[in-house]
């Protein structure tokens, strides 16, 4: 069945990371038979320029009827007076509400070829493959009350509620299980359990939810261990769930594993498993432009959309092995740049990850057709594949 995509390129090097991600699904459709329809929408910056908001119905609209949206980053120094409220990033925010976007997935895989880039030593990091689940509709960001209050002394207090009903976190649960059960079947449940009791909550559910899981085997690990344990030996986590702030803190810990902010993508689920991909970084207003940027994020996110909305897993195993061959032939865009590999622009990036993918295929058919017209179709010079 034809699969409807939005797609929402957004501000500063949206635009550029998502045209790379726009010729992977061409790919996709040309040479696999991967039937899809896009439709551009307008979010952040950009709409705002246009229809005086950062989330226009049309968007809106087009979101919801998708099976999946990709969106590039919003956001920029030109829109950092407005008021907060009709800012770029409420678009971004209220498309998870509006879609109900309650499971947050971010990978942290570190290439092996680029373990150099990591601040950790490269025996700690290399071949890191984990996944934080983060609870993104509820918690202490949304619960009531909240606010700043004066006191009867006349100092003022600030106040915010850590709030989850059983149902919200059987939810998420679910989501984490399921993923943990298409991964190597280890969930750890990060909470808080031995002071706050919302998360005491929180460790009986997922204990309760395991049951339903025989092959997943779940741990626990107070917030404070786990964020130590990260740093310490990343490597024994497969899948992470957590709260929305443990998990937002937590998320950006593994991000930083990584080394480059520019190669992990995202997703944002709900419960028909419709979802929003997109890669972690914002719009970098400071590259914007230059044709500088890293797509492998963005191209990641179709990855993750194949994998986790689509059904199209044998797809995603394409791009990912596509995206390691790349890195294997030394290309590097100028944020995983070091010495000795050779310095590639966004769209030679893209170009060359689609040409690897068209590799892949003439490979797996045995080698019927020509690998150069491949090569050439995918904008790569022959000598590169
Ligand atoms: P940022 O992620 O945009 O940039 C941080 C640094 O990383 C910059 O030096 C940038 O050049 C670099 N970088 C980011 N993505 C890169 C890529 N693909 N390739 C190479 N280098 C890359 O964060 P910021 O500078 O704090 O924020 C800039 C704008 O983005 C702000 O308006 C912010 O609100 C917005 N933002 C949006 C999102 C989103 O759309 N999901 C997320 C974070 C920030």
């Amino acid at each position: 069945m034809t699969k409807k995509i939005a797609v929402l390129p957004g501000d500063g090097i949206g635009p550029e990371i998502v045209a790379e991600a726009v010729k992977v699904l061409e790919c996709l459709k040309r040479d696999y038979g991967f039937s899809f329809e896009i439709e551009e929408g307008l979010i952040g910056g950009a709409a705002i320029d246009e229809t005086g908001g950062p989330l226009p119905e049309s968007t809106l609209k087009l979101s919801k009827d998708a099976d999946a949206i990709i969106l590039g980053a919003v956001g920029g120094y030109k829109w950092e007076s407005l008021d907060i409220s009709i800012r770029p990033e409420k678009g971004l925010l209220g498309l998870r509400s509006e879609l109900s976007l309650f499971s947050n997935l971010r990978p942290a895989i570190l290439y092996p070829q680029l373990a150099a880039a990591s601040t950790l030593k490269p025996e700690v990091v290399s071949g890191l493959d984990l996944m934080i689940v983060r609870e993104l509709t509820g918690g202490i960001y949304f619960g009531q009350p909240r606010g700043v209050r004066t006191l009867d002394n006349g100092e003022k207090q600030g106040y915010n509620t850590l709030i989850y009903k059983e149902s919200e976190i059987e939810r998420i649960g679910r989501s984490a299980f399921e993923i943990a059960q298409k991964r190597n079947r280890k969930l750890c449940s990060v909470d808080k359990a031995n002071v706050l009791e919302c998360t005491e909550l929180w460790r009986e559910t997922m204990t309760e939810l395991s049951k339903e899981y025989p092959d997943v085997e779940l741990s626990h690990m107070y917030v404070d261990n786990a964020a130590m344990q990260l740093v310490r030996a990343p490597k024994q986590f497969d899948v992470m769930v957590t709260t929305n702030m443990f998990g937002d803190i937590l998320s950006d810990c593994a991000a930083m594993l990584t080394g480059s902010i520019g190669m992990l993508p995202s997703a944002s689920l709900n419960a028909q498993n419709q979802g929003m991909y997109e890669p972690i970084h914002g719009s970098a207003p400071d590259i914007a432009g230059k044709g500088i940027a890293n797509p492998i994020a963005t191209i990641l996110s179709v990855s993750m959309m194949l994998r986790y909305s689509l059904d199209e897993p044998g797809l995603a195993d394409n791009i990912d092995k596509a995206v390691n061959d790349v890195l294997d032939k030394n290309l590097r865009t100028a944020d995983i740049y070091t010495e000795g590999s050779k310095k590639v622009a966004t769209e030679e990036m893209g170009d060359a990850i689609v040409a690897a993918m068209k590799k892949n295929m003439w490979d797996s058919a045995g080698g019927i057709g020509n690998p150069e017209e491949c090569a050439r179709s995918g904008g790569m010079s022959n000598d590169e594949y």
